[in-house]
């Protein structure tokens, strides 16, 4: 293929992030092809594909290789100003060591509350502000799944149409409870990942758990406190499949009952809860979308709110650039000790955290996972870190929280609503479909080619960024409004329009009997 026929005649674009920086991305939709020249002088060498790095300087045999003002690898043999910088010509450094980083050195300063911004929720009994009124549906064990799955569609057909004010019936299935050594220590990350969904608030505090009968894993401990409302089907008094069906119905139907007599007030914006996290990153990643969902986190977080960043191995090499963050040395040594817990477990499993970074991602410009690291981190904003959570873990504090969970799109999304988030912000450079049963997901992009392609399952385009069109504190004000909109029940998100909803998945680091 020809690809230099097919660029267009517009002007060659690039973005340095930081002075410091000797690469710089290239913005053309199309790429650019070798012999390009840009005002200042610079010539590419290569054809170079949009979101790929170019030289700004002749890098010595062994030099830095910088970008975000961050070391991102060295030099493979020597590169010239003007060559194409990707995967073959930068080799990935080691992260960094965990015990010799600065320790809530330089927490931010507190920013001036954010007042006056609100949505309509639904308050919980603990305190807690749904987005949606869902009826959940939790298992004990993954035996019960076809069962449940069964009886939804007759929930759905004859029951939901009749409690217009309920939004939704949801099923917790998973594959966790038969064979499981549910008395190994981390076993707990499943067994409290499974007790704190039931208790998202989405779900009313009104969760029905169904269960076999023989699993390890009571029932009866997946329920809020205070609550029954648990079905076993080996229970003696069922005779045949349907009268286990009807047990189900009828449980469901009692909270139904009371789900469907709640109504949305309003509520202040710091009842949000909001989880944020990335997929299919590309280079754009750390330029556009992220950066203002960054600028949105702090304003949820000068609103009260709370906000979550999660993705142990893609903060783990920009480890040094958060630990000086942390409201305290508590705070900072809880970060090091979910890195260090993390590392280990990658280790156990013969792997480094640079199994993470994907053909897609390098497809899109990421050279390894210090870039995917550095630009993912954007995310997290400019606030203290004021808490750190364990995988499952439910968030107990307000503001910028760390909540460790694995990269996977799902495993990340089921542990953050485990924490108890009420909303979810995506951000995507390669596109995926995500979208969860429980919980509105925000799907933002890097590029606007991706939201043009994609334009009705992209819910913002923070594309124009990179162009130049819109600032990361306009798109940021556009998204933070788009969260009170959604969270409200006044705008739907692509993936709920169009009912995409993903499995949960549970993530174990417990061994299987
Ligand atoms: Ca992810």
């Amino acid at each position: 293929m020809n690809v230099q026929s097919k660029v267009p005649h517009e002007p060659p674009r690039r973005i340095q992030v930081s002075p410091r920086d000797n690469v710089a991305i290239i913005v053309n939709s199309l790429g650019l092809p070798a012999g390009t020249e840009f005002s200042d002088g610079l010539v590419l060498n290569h054809f170079v594909p949009q979101g790929h790095k170019v030289a700004l300087a002749d890098i010595a045999d062994g030099g830095n290789i910088v970008r975000y003002g961050e070391v991102i690898g060295t030099a493979k043999g020597r590169v010239a100003r003007g060559d194409l910088v990707n995967e073959d010509n930068v080799v990935m450094g080691t992260a960094p060591p965990l015990d010799q980083l600065e320790m809530a050195t330089r927490p931010p300063p507190k920013t001036q509350p954010l007042t006056g911004y609100s949505f309509e929720g639904y308050r919980n009994a603990d305190g807690t502000v749904g987005t949606k009124n869902i009826l959940a549906v939790s298992t004990s064990v993954q035996c019960v799944s076809g069962t449940v799955e069964f009886a939804l569609k007759r929930i759905k057909a004859e029951l939901l149409p009749k409690y217009p004010n309920v939004d939704d019936v949801v099923v917790l299935t998973h594959a966790y409870g038969c064979g499981v050594a549910i008395n190994a220590p981390q076993a707990i990350v499943p067994i409290r990942t499974l007790q704190n969904l039931a208790n998202n608030p989405n779900f009313g505090g009104e969760v029905l758990v169904v269960g076999l009968g023989c699993e390890k894993l009571a029932p009866e401990r997946l329920l809020p406190a205070g609550q029954t409302g648990v079905l076993r089907m080996q229970d003696e008094a069922f005779v045949g499949f349907g009268a286990m069906i009807d047990g189900i119905m009828a449980m469901v139907e009692d909270r139904l009952k009371v789900l469907d007599k709640r109504r949305r007030e309003t509520v202040p914006a710091a009842e949000l809860i909001v989880g944020m996290q990335c997929g299919g990153s590309d280079a754009f990643s750390g330029l556009t979308a992220n950066p203002a969902l960054g600028f949105c986190a702090d304003l949820l977080v000068r609103a009260g709110a709370t906000v979550m960043f999660s993705e142990v191995t893609e903060v783990r090499d920009a480890i040094h650039l958060l630990t000086p963050r942390a409201a305290t040395k508590d705070v900072a040594e809880a970060l090091v000790r979910e890195m260090r817990w993390y590392d280990d477990y990658l280790e156990k499993g013969g792997v480094d955290r640079g199994a993470n970074t994907t053909p897609g991602n390098k497809k899109g410009g990421l050279s390894n996972i210090i870039e995917k690291s550095l630009g993912s981190v954007a995310k997290s904003g400019t606030s203290a870190i004021t808490a750190v959570l364990s995988p499952g873990e439910k968030v107990r504090q307000r503001g910028l929280v760390f909540a460790a969970t694995p990269a996977s799109d799902f495993v990340c999304g089921t542990l953050q609503m485990a924490a108890g988030m009420n909303l979810h912000v995506f951000t995507t450079g390669r596109g995926t479909p995500y979208g969860l049963a429980a919980v509105p997901v925000i799907k933002v992009s890097t590029r606007s080619e991706l939201a043009k392609r994609w334009n009705d399952l992209i819910d913002l385009d923070a594309g124009p960024i990179a162009t130049g069109e819109k600032t990361i504190e306009q798109v940021g004000w556009e998204l933070f409004q788009l969260m009170l909109d959604v969270a409200s029940g006044r705008k739907q998100v692509w993936a709920d329009r169009w009912g995409l909803h993903n499995d949960l998945t549970l993530f174990n680091p417990a061994p299987v009997t």
